[in-house]
């Protein structure tokens, strides 16, 4: 088993998506092991994407991602971490297939509707930067 670190984004929990989107996370056979939901400054939102921080959307992704609240998540499941990447679709919805959470919640490539870990390193870190061990229980 594998875990991943998953989020409802701003956009998406906003627009009463969370419920639907939490119902596929069911659906498709995830263990959701940590669930909370946050309103993150724009200093924590930048200390989550510090890999972007040489990027040129990095102020907009991290003013976004502190405009509303949001739900962090563990996941659990067999491949977790690439299992949740394709549920979720390509990081543009506009390009992301038929069924996937981005294409049907996604607003815009920033307001994409959720994030996912890309690689067990970073799960490790994501997971960590929001979750105690003691709230993986
Ligand atoms: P993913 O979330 O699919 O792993 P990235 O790690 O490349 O994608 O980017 C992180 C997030 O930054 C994306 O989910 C999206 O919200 C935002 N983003 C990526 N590229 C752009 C861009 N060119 N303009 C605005 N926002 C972007
Ligand atoms: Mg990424």
């Amino acid at each position: 088993m594998e875990k991943t670190f998953a989020i409802i984004k701003p956009n998406a929990f906003a627009d009463g998506n969370s419920g639907k989107i939490l119902s596929r996370i069911y659906e498709e056979g995830f263990t959701v092991v940590g669930l909370k939901k946050l309103y993150l400054s724009q200093v924590e939102a930048e200390g989550f994407y510090y890999v972007h921080k040489d990027r040129p959307f990095f102020g907009e992704l991290t003013e976004f991602m502190s405009s509303g609240p949001c739900i962090v998540m563990v996941l659990e499941a067999e491949n977790a971490i690439l299992k949740w990447r394709d549920l979720m679709g390509a990081t543009n919805p506009a390009e992301a297939a038929e069924g996937t959470l981005r294409r049907e919640f996604g607003a815009s490539l920033g307001e994409n509707a959720t994030h996912g870990s890309d690689a067990p390193e970073t799960a490790s870190f994501e997971i960590g930067y929001f979750f105690s061990g003691l709230e993986l229980l």
